[in-house]
């Protein structure tokens, strides 16, 4: 990979912390943290700043600035917590590509549709999954788009490091792919899964694991 090509990447961090990128530059972003470390930890350098994003009221904002109120503090908390504990400069470039990433991404979209893009739309549709494995416990919500179907899942048991996909299936019985995610053993996953498939037309999604079995599946 060339660096510039590297930079488009990295540039996007910020969006896909924020669920903000559409499904093909997902993959492409995630295929290349498979091996990039550095965009590994940039990433998760971002998660606690989007999630401090997360508990501000969007409606409290308006556009005038161009940083929401409360990103500045966070990111300089980071700073200090990041000073006090390793005063490398490896460390201090992170922090600055997390700014640049942070900035970029409030300027792209407005503060208070970037504070938007952090919760989720209301209401969501919440549907009934069946844990088809005995160790996984999950929820999922639907989010209608003009574009297709967003699943919301929240989930605990698939197994460390194993990978799964998801597909949402159509009335006409065609499954369609809405993405793919690595599981966390105990830990709690949350994923944004997409599909094409219109919620008219979808009829329920299931997740799949390696050797194509299903171990999630839910009837819309
Ligand atoms: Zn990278």
């Amino acid at each position: 990979m060339n660096g510039e090509s590297h930079q488009v990447l990295r540039a996007q961090l910020g969006a896909y912390v924020l669920g903000r990128l559409d499904e093909p530059e997902c993959v492409a972003l995630q295929a290349h943290l498979d091996f990039c470390g550095d965009c590994r930890a940039e990433v998760a350098d971002l998660i606690p700043v989007a999630e401090a994003l997360a508990e501000v009221d969007p409606d409290r904002v308006t556009d005038e600035p161009a940083v929401p109120p409360g990103l500045g503090e966070a990111v300089l908390g980071r700073i200090r917590a990041e000073r006090r504990t390793v005063n490398r400069r490896s460390a201090r470039l992170g922090i600055g590509v997390t700014l640049a990433v942070l900035a970029g991404t409030a300027i792209g979209y407005g503060a208070a549709d970037l504070l938007r893009a952090t919760q989720p739309p209301i209401p969501l549709e919440s549907v009934a999954v069946r844990q088809l494995a005995t160790r996984v416990a999950a929820s999922a919500n639907l989010v209608p788009h003009t574009w297709g179907t967003e699943i919301k899942l929240t989930a605990r048991g698939f197994e460390q490091g194993a990978g799964y996909r998801v597909v949402v299936t159509d009335r006409r019985g065609a499954d369609h792919p809405a993405g793919e995610f690595v599981g966390n053993g105990p830990g709690e996953i949350r994923c944004n899964l997409n599909s094409s498939v219109l919620r008219t037309e979808a009829i329920g999604f299931r997740v799949l694991d390696a050797t194509g079995g299903t171990v999630l599946a839910a009837d819309f």
